[in-house]
C-alpha cells in the first residue's frame, strides 16, 4: 500500500487550499502536504492578496466567481481570517474595458472622481467603483489554513522533494530527508519553483515560465474608508494594506525567466525608476514616498490563464499554478479544479462523475 493517496507538493496558498479542497470533499484520503522550507515561504509570503471579481477570459471569469464564494464561505465560516472587503475603483479610458473584464457581480458603476483626492485622473480617463473586492494577508491566510489542517493529514515541513518518479501503481517521492514517500496521486504546486531538478522534465512541456513581480510600499497610512484603485491601462493597483499601515503600489514589471532562489530580492534603481514613472501619472506625491517594497516572481502560463492539468501519461501527477501574479485571487478555484481531476466527488454529490462547481466532471 502507498504511503499516502494524496501528497500535495508545495505548502503555499494553492498547495493549502487543494489540501482544504480534497480533505473538505472526502475526509477517507490520507494526505500528506510536504514543503521545502515552512509552509507560506514562497510566492505567498510576498502577494499583496488583492482579489477583484474580474478576468480577461470566460474561464478566468468562472475562476474569479467561484474563488469569490469560496473566500466569502471561509471569512464567514472563521470571521478571523485575515480576508477584509475593500472598496473597488477603476480607472480607464475605454468605458468597453471594464464592461469586457468585469463580472456583472461587480455592479460597475461610474463615478466623478476617486475619493479621498489621492489620485489625479488623467483628461479622456473615466472612473468607476465596483463591489465583490477584498484582499488578505496571504502568508497569514496560508498558514491559518495549515493550522486547521494540520490534524486531518501528514504536514511533512523541510521536506524538500529532490525527485517525482510516477509508476504503474503510484508515485515515489524522493525526500531531502534520504527518505521516501509513495502516493497514490500526487499535486504538483510548486509556485514559481518550476525548474526544481525534481520536476522540471515533467513540466516542461507546459511552457510556462517565471517573471519578476515588484511591488512598492507607499509611506502613506490608509485609512478605514480607503479602497483598492485599479489602473486598468497600466495593469497597476493601490493598494491600502491596512493591517501594515501603508499603501503598495503594484506595477507591472517585464523581466521575465527568473530563478526564485537566486532572485535578487531587493529593489534595483531600475524597478523604482519604472514603478516612479507610472505612480507619478496618476500621484506624484505618493511617488515621492516609495522607498521600500518586495520584490520576488511568480509562474506564468503561455496564454495566461493558470494551469491545472495532469502530466504523466498515467494521470496520477497533476500540476496546480502558473497563475500569473493571480494565484491568490483564483486560488480556491484551482483547488477545486485540482480535485475533479483527482475524481474527488464535489460536496453533496457523492458521485465522482457529477460537475464540479467550477464545471469540470470529475471523471477523466
Ligand atoms: C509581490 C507579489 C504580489 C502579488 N500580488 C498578488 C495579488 O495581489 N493577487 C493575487 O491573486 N496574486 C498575487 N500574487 C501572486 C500570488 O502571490 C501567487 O500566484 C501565489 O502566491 C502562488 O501560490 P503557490 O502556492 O502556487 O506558490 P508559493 O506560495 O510560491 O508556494 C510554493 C511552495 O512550494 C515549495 N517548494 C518549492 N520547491 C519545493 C520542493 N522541491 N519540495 C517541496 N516544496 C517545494 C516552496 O517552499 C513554496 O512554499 C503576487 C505575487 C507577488 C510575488
Amino acid at each position: 500500500m502507498s504511503d499516502a493517496d494524496i501528497a500535495v507538493v508545495g505548502g503555499g496558498i494553492i498547495g493549502c487550499l487543494v489540501a482544504h479542497e480534497i480533505t473538505r470533499r472526502d475526509p477517507r484520503p490520507r494526505v500528506a502536504l510536504l514543503d521545502r522550507d515552512v509552509v507560506a515561504s514562497g510566492a505567498s509570503r510576498r502577494s499583496a492578496g488583492l482579489h477583484f471579481p474580474r478576468g480577461a477570459t470566460e474561464r478566468v471569469r468562472r475562476l474569479s466567481t467561484h474563488s469569490q464564494a469560496a473566500y466569502a464561505r471561509l471569512a464567514a465560516e472563521d470571521p478571523t481570517l485575515p480576508i477584509h472587503p475593500l472598496p473597488l475603483h477603476m480607472l480607464a479610458a475605454d468605458p468597453a474595458h471594464i464592461e469586457r473584464t468585469y463580472l456583472t457581480t461587480a455592479r460597475p458603476t461610474r463615478a466623478e472622481q476617486v475619493p479621498g483626492g489621492l489620485v489625479a485622473v488623467p483628461p479622456g480617463t473615466g472612473v468607476w467603483t465596483g463591489q465583490g473586492c477584498q484582499y488578505a494577508d496571504v502568508g497569514a491566510l496560508t498558514e491559518a489554513l495549515a493550522t486547521t489542517l494540520r490534524p486531518r493529514l501528514a504536514l511533512r515541513e523541510a521536506t524538500r522533494v529532490t525527485s517525482v518518479e510516477p509508476g504503474p501503481r503510484d508515485v515515489t517521492l524522493h525526500l531531502s530527508t534520504g527518505g521516501t514517500l509513495t502516493a497514490s496521486r500526487v499535486v504538483l504546486a510548486p509556485g514559481p519553483w518550476l525548474a526544481d531538478p525534481a520536476w522540471e522534465p515533467l513540466v516542461r512541456p507546459l511552457g510556462a515560465r517565471v517573471k519578476k513581480i515588484v511591488a512598492l510600499h507607499v509611506d502613506r497610512a490608509p485609512t478605514e474608508d480607503d479602497g483598492v484603485i485599479v489602473f486598468e491601462d497600466e495593469d497597476a493597483f493601490l493598494l491600502p494594506l491596512r493591517h501594515r499601515g501603508h499603501w503598495l503600489f503594484s506595477y507591472t514589471c517585464q523581466e521575465w525567466d527568473v530563478d526564485p532562489d537566486t532572485l535578487d530580492r531587493g529593489l534595483s534603481a531600475a524597478d523604482l525608476t519604472q514603478a516612479h514613472a507610472c505612480l507619478s501619472r496618476y500621484a506624484p506625491a505618493l511617488a515621492e514616498r516609495t522607498t521600500s517594497g518586495r520584490v520576488f516572481c511568480d509562474a506564468y502560463s503561455p496564454t495566461c490563464e493558470p494551469i491545472v492539468r495532469t502530466l504523466d501519461d498515467g494521470g496520477r501527477v497533476v500540476f496546480a499554478g502558473a497563475a500569473g501574479g493571480s494565484g491568490y485571487r483564483l486560488a480556491p478555484a484551482l483547488a477545486a479544479e485540482t480535485a475533479d481531476l483527482l475524481h474527488i466527488a464535489p460536496e453533496g454529490t457523492g458521485h465522482p462523475d457529477q460537475p464540479g462547481p467550477t464545471g469540470r466532471r470529475t471523471a477523466a
